[in-house]
């Protein structure tokens, strides 16, 4: 795949990130340390549903709210981006948030959050993915994890490209 930056994956998906989301994603944070911020990630799967293509992060919705260790996603704007990014085949695959200077180990809160969007029948994504970019500037640390009805998974990285 072009432009691959981590691959990470475990026995039933494979997560791929390109270069430019994850730029998009360490640019937001930067702009935003020392506060939480976030936004949606936009992609496709491979036909199969084994692989999940993450081609787009985007920026905090007009209406999130920040804080040092927290972090509400705002919905403002967001359909209109979905709707254009379904016109090339692209759709909603789940979320990314900031951990400043903190583990990028998703809490409680992230977990119970990222199992409700699961069920959440409008968003039709049963299986989301949530990004955690944590640690400092100089030692970015990120988690990709996977949520259904049964839980939760830490997909591990294979392959980080320059
Ligand atoms: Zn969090």
């Amino acid at each position: 795949m072009d432009n691959l930056y981590f691959q990470y994956t475990n026995q039933s998906l494979s997560v791929n990130l390109i270069k430019k989301a994850y730029k998009q994603m360490i640019h937001y944070c930067a702009i935003s340390n020392p506060y939480e911020t976030g936004g949606i990630l936009i992609g496709d799967y491979s036909s199969n549903q084994m692989m999940a293509n993450i081609l787009q992060a985007t920026p905090p919705p007009k209406n999130s709210i920040y804080a040092k260790h927290n972090f509400w996603r705002g919905c403002s704007g967001l359909q209109q981006t979905l709707d254009t990014a379904w016109k090339s085949g692209q759709y909603y695959l789940g979320e990314w948030h900031y951990h400043p200077n903190a583990s990028a180990v998703p809490s409680n809160t992230d977990i119970n959050q990222m199992i409700s969007l699961s069920k959440d029948k409008k968003l039709k994504c049963p299986e989301p993915i949530l990004i955690i970019i944590g640690g400092s500037s100089i030692n970015l640390e990120i988690s990709i994890n996977v949520f259904s009805n049964n839980g939760h998974m830490v997909l591990d990285c294979v392959e980080k490209l320059k």
